[in-house]
């Protein structure tokens, strides 16, 4: 069973998005492909860290929950939102990007997507990843990571729930712990931040 760290890859990358087709090395699925960050070439991992980054930069716009995500496509961020569940309990990071790219897109190509997010996945964003076709979802901070701050998680990771719709998602890449120590440090200050406590770090 692949972890929720782990690369899912497929042999069915042939067609693959421009960004995609520079970033996601082809593999077969199974126990095997299990690679961290670190092992993914230095350039595709540059590029999955640069748009984490961007990630992170919408994260630290709700500094007590900061879920940030942003949807690229063609090596371009078209897309972004912030965790907004003040206002909607579905309004969860990557909701809000994909919802920011379901209206700005006029064609959205979800295929051709990557969805960047600084954490894991819930169940909720990541069948609605499955149901819109994003085909790659990279994220920073684990669903254990996000718990060990504090705060509660279904306990199904982003790689079971794809594995769930297999019928009809065809992941080409989920990737966690991109930039993991910014995102662990900046839940980390963030749970500082709702104790009410100094925050620490500097997430
Ligand atoms: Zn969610």
């Amino acid at each position: 069973m692949l972890d929720r760290r782990s690369f899912l890859g497929t042999a069915a990358a042939a067609g693959a998005a421009p960004y995609a087709a520079r970033a996601v090395p082809v593999a077969q699925p199974g126990p095997a492909q299990q690679p961290q960050p670190q092992d993914q070439p230095q350039d595709q991992r540059r590029g999955h860290e640069s748009f984490m980054a961007e990630a992170i930069a919408e994260g630290r716009r709700l500094e007590r929950y900061p879920f940030g995500a942003v949807i690229v496509r063609s090596g371009l961020v078209v897309a972004r939102g912030v965790n907004a569940s003040a206002e909607n309990p579905a309004y969860h990071g990557e909701m809000v990007a994909i919802d920011d790219h379901a209206q700005r897109a006029d064609d959205p190509d979800w295929g051709a997507t990557t969805l960047y997010t600084t954490a894991e996945p819930c169940p909720m964003c990541m069948s609605a990843c499955a149901w819109a076709g994003i085909r790659r979802v990279v994220w920073g901070t684990s669903i254990e990571g996000l718990r060990r701050t504090g705060l509660d998680q279904i306990d199904l990771s982003a790689t079971a729930v794809a594995d769930a719709a297999r019928s009809f998602y065809s992941p080409r890449l989920l990737l966690g712990g991109v930039l993991a120590d910014v995102t662990d440090a900046m839940f980390r200050r963030a749970q500082a931040i709702r104790d009410g406590g100094t925050p620490a770090g500097t997430g």
